[in-house]
């Protein structure tokens, strides 16, 4: 009777863990239908960020870049990219012809965990201090001649532009906050922290890293309409008609379009599939109540709703032991580990052993128990990459590429036939350019919602350091006509 009474018991706290599973897994629903309802709001709420100021949780705010290279830009130029964990710094060679772009150097460094929090000065002299040892760096005596830098500089955060070259911080997002830069210029403070340098440095454009993106996708290839990143944060930008843009009516001088930065990581719908580890994350978090998107979506996040589940497993059944102390760390199963156990192909799930066992301190997991750990990275991914694919798809719907409007804006006549147009998205971001899993779901659904005449003309591209070369460009296509770049 006892050797019964445990087995049952064992029994019961088993599927009391695949209940969690399962519960999280419907709670994750991202089927088709439910992300062509993500899709349609996307768009709703895209009209209603353009209609007026504060019309939606969708910023959707003006960038003032209406134009891209031409080709005939010539000279150096250099770009600064923030928004992440690392920061960068590029040189950009541009050769005056359509192959213009002849060669870019990087430079990349961690940003020290306490600048992130620290204060504005900190943070730019930082910044212009790196930005000076690798302008000292460069040996070439034509380069050190020049007087006058011009610079892009990829600010990867909510900012209200006043110029292609100016801006207002917003807010700040991914786990920055430094209060005392919130409504400053950025620009302003990026100058001020390089001529204390004695760095001769003008910023040219001021972009955010979607708009980067889609500046260096739209040189190589120019049916790019638009861009998302999807990396520490998420993301997304696209031209838009200058007359769509109603909410700034009269301002434009522009009268073909312009590049809107829509800041969809604040994108919020009933129609989201979200569960209590979301609204637990989100009333523990810097920002409650703000960027909902992104916190279902981007590598801030997923690790940390995977330890949710592990904890919630751990604590109902005792299928982990003992409940380790670590699983009550916040953010301590950081992404690319989330993304290691994703990927362990091992076939006793060594790494996923290690993974517990190293992190979280959770000893001699037994291998159908590993197996549930990578069910839950599974569940979580699947829904982001499938929520990312619906916001690509409201985006195409937004300006008529989704073949939803019949045989209007999506298709091209030639002569008595229409042909669907080829659309082209630029991506950047390591989850999805490092993470196959993620890009294999996100590919897959956005092929779903699409079907499968309009999905062979969406082409999603990878832009490698897109972010960062594409300010640069930005800032070519913005250089004063005064100031002679390098030439
Ligand atoms: C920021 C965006 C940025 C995105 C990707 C978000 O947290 O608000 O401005 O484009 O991250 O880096
Ligand atoms: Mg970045």
């Amino acid at each position: 009777a006892v050797v019964v009474g445990r087995r049952v018991r064992r029994r019961r706290t088993w599927k009391r863990a695949v209940v969690v599973l399962e519960e999280l897994d419907q709670g994750c629903g991202a089927e088709v239908g439910r992300l062509r309802q993500v899709v349609d709001a996307m768009a709703v709420e895209m009209h209603a960020g353009l209609a007026s100021e504060g019309g939606s949780k969708l910023k959707m705010l003006l960038t003032f870049v209406d134009s891209f290279l031409n080709g005939s830009e010539k000279g150096t130029y250099y770009a600064l990219d923030l928004g992440s964990t690392n920061f960068r710094v590029l040189r950009v060679q541009l050769g005056g012809n359509s192959s213009a772009l002849l060669e870019h150097e990087v430079e990349r460094k961690p940003i020290p965990q306490h600048l992130m929090t620290s204060t504005s000065e900190d943070l730019f002299d930082f910044i212009a201090s790196s930005l000076n040892e690798f302008v000292e760096k460069e040996g070439d005596p034509e380069l050190s001649s020049v007087k006058r830098r011009e610079l892009g500089f990829t600010f990867s955060f909510p900012v209200k532009q006043t110029s292609v070259s100016s801006g207002i911080l917003i807010k700040w997002t991914k786990g920055f906050s430094i209060e005392n830069l919130v409504g400053k210029d950025v620009s302003e403070c990026l100058e001020q922290a390089m001529s204390k340098r004695g760095l001769d440095m003008r910023v040219a454009a001021l972009v955010n890293d979607t708009v980067g993106t889609l500046a260096l996708g739209h040189y190589h290839d120019e049916d790019t309409v638009a861009a998302v990143i999807i990396g520490t944060g998420t993301n997304a930008c696209y031209l838009e008609r200058a007359d769509a843009i109603i909410k700034s009516q009269g301002l434009l001088t522009t009268s073909g379009g312009m590049v809107i930065n829509m800041e969809w990581g604040n994108f919020w719908s009933t129609h989201l599939p979200r569960t209590s580890y979301d609204v637990d994350l989100d009333a523990d978090s810097p920002n409650p109540n703000d960027q909902s998107f992104e916190k279902m979506i981007s590598g801030m996040y997923l690790g940390d709703i995977v330890r949710r589940v592990i904890l919630r497993m751990s604590q109902e059944s005792d299928v982990f032991g003992p409940v380790s102390s670590r699983l009550s760390v916040p953010f301590i199963l950081r992404t690319p580990l989330m993304v290691a156990m994703h990927e362990d192909d091992s076939p006793d799930l060594r790494e996923v052993a290690r993974i517990l066992n190293d992190v979280l301190e959770i000893p001699d997991v037994p291998l159908k128990v590993r197996k549930l750990v990578v069910n839950v990275c599974d569940v979580v991914t699947r829904r982001a990459a499938r929520l990312a694919a619906a916001g690509i798809v409201g985006i195409l719907k937004k300006i008529g590429r989704d073949g939803s409007g019949g045989v209007t804006s999506a298709r091209i006549k030639t002569g008595s036939q229409s042909k669907i147009r080829r659309t082209v998205v630029a991506i950047e971001g390591g989850l999805y350019t490092s993470y196959s899993m993620f890009r294999e779901y996100l590919n897959e659904a956005v092929a779903e919602i699409l079907g499968e005449e309009v999905s062979p003309h969406v082409i999603l591209k990878v832009t490698e350091d897109g972010s960062g070369i594409g300010a640069a460009l930005v800032a070519a296509s913005n250089s004063s006509p005064s100031v002679d770049s390098v030439q």
